[in-house]
């Protein structure tokens, strides 16, 4: 971004909200909230619409400072439903406004890329979108017009009207305005944040279910966490990892609640019942039972997990399955055929890459043996639940579990949370 572009207002562009027909403003709506929520300390900004986009500028069409070009890009790399997006100048619809502007604003811009080349001829090219068909000049002509204005500021620069042109200018002209832009920066695309019903992601420590969380995310889908620890067992670090990585998830949806299981005390009853081969098994099978107990409470329509076929004993088809089998609720798996270097690259893309590399115990492998079950058969796993008081084992879970605000560090009972809810 060149900071003496004067750039006025910004244009955000999507494709699939684009789709939604009759219920488009509905999209609409929760993108424009949540830009409203993540600019609030910028007052003087407003959020708009114009013509299947949105739009953000300052009532008085005045010039962005630097740093309200940085909080404004910065914003938008956390909002989902948005393409792309352009920091636009926005001027009359008038021959002499548009070469003017074009000359004030982008002079310096397209001198530097100039500078930067060497050992060959810059390129440049116009493109020019004509919206009001009354403007006194064709696209062709003000293509041309912008054209040679451009090329008087080198003697260097040579057309190149693929998008390999070293420097861009776009002019979209409508009726009663006109916008100029040079670059189109890339956001996370996706459904707006709200636009469905909101999950409960079962988050680990690891790679995964953050990016798994997140591809929820990216859905429209609000997401709370559920995560499960073994303290004394397991340190507490492992419990403060959970909630940096929810912290950096909330990011991109804003401040959505952690549920925390000490799931120890239920362990160890497991153990006392289970055939270690299949404890494993078991110990999920209760786990997802708690958190679909958390989800009915807490109005959550499906849980989410960072599971792929095949990439640990607990997760070959036949254990999916028989952890399935456990409970009714919807389980929503978006990272089930994704390879893990996949999976890391996207983990790096949303800095949880880092928090999750610090290795950390996790819950499901404290007792657990050293070659799980890979294909228990059901009639087992039924045989292993009878051999134990599953509501209680639920219950316990429960009644070990809180609730944290990551933003306050404040820890409630979730007992307490929910009567107060
Ligand atoms: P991850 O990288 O997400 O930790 P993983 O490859 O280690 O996954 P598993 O340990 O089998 O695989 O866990 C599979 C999924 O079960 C996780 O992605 C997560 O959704 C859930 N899960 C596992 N352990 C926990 C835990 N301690 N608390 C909450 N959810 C968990
Ligand atoms: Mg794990």
């Amino acid at each position: 971004m060149h900071p003496l572009s004067n750039y006025n207002i910004v244009i955000c562009r999507y494709s699939e909200v684009a789709l939604k027909g009759k219920n488009r403003w509905r999209f609409e709506k929760c993108i424009i909230d949540r830009l409203n929520l993540l600019l609030n300390m910028l007052p003087e900004m407003t959020v708009g619409k114009i013509r299947g986009r949105i739009i953000i500028h300052k009532q008085d069409f005045s010039t962005f400072s630097e740093k309200e070009c940085k909080t404004v890009k910065n914003a938008l790399n956390y909002v989902f439903g948005i393409d792309s997006f352009s920091f636009c100048i926005r001027t009359d619809t008038d021959m002499e406004a548009i070469k003017a502007a074009v000359y004030n604003c982008f002079n310096i811009k397209v001198l530097s890329t100039v500078d930067e080349i060497k050992n060959r001829l810059p390129t440049f090219r116009i493109r020019v979108k004509r919206n009001n068909k009354n403007f006194s000049y064709s696209t062709r002509e003000t293509e041309i017009i912008l054209g040679e204005l451009v090329s008087s500021f080198s003697k260097d620069l040579r057309v190149d009207l693929s998008d390999k042109a070293d420097f861009s200018l776009f002019c979209e002209v409508y009726k009663n305005f006109t916008l100029i832009y040079s670059e189109k920066y890339m956001a996370q695309g996706g459904l707006p944040s709200g636009s469905n019903q909101p999950v409960l992601s079962l988050l680990s420590g690891g790679f995964d279910s953050p990016v798994a969380s997140y591809s929820m995310m990216r859905r429209g889908v609000f997401v709370d966490f559920l995560t499960f620890h073994s303290y004394p067992f397991t340190p507490m670090e492992t419990v403060e990892k959970i909630k940096r990585l929810t912290a950096v998830l909330n990011k991109f949806q804003g401040n959505r609640k952690l549920f925390v299981c000490n799931f120890l005390e239920t362990q160890k009853t497991i153990c006392e019942k289970i055939f270690e081969n299949f404890r494993t098994i078991h110990y999920r099978r209760i786990m997802f039972r708690l958190a679909e107990k958390i989800a009915a409470l807490n109005g959550n329509k499906a849980l989410v997990t960072g599971e792929s076929v095949g990439q640990v004993a607990s997760q070959t088809i036949a254990n999916l399955s028989n952890i399935d089998s456990a409970i009714e609720i919807l389980v929503l798996r978006p990272l089930i055929s994704e390879d893990k270097i996949k999976i890391m690259n996207t983990a790096k893309k949303i800095d949880t890459f880092d928090i999750s590399k610090v290795q950390t115990p996790d819950s499901c492998t404290v007792f657990s043996p050293s070659n799980p079950s890979t294909n228990a058969p059901k009639n087992m796993i039924l045989a292993g639940d009878r051999k134990m008081d599953i509501k209680s084992l639920i219950d316990t879970a429960y009644s070990n579990t809180t609730v944290i605000d990551v933003n306050t560090n404040e820890e409630i009972p979730a007992a307490d949370y929910f009567q107060s809810v």
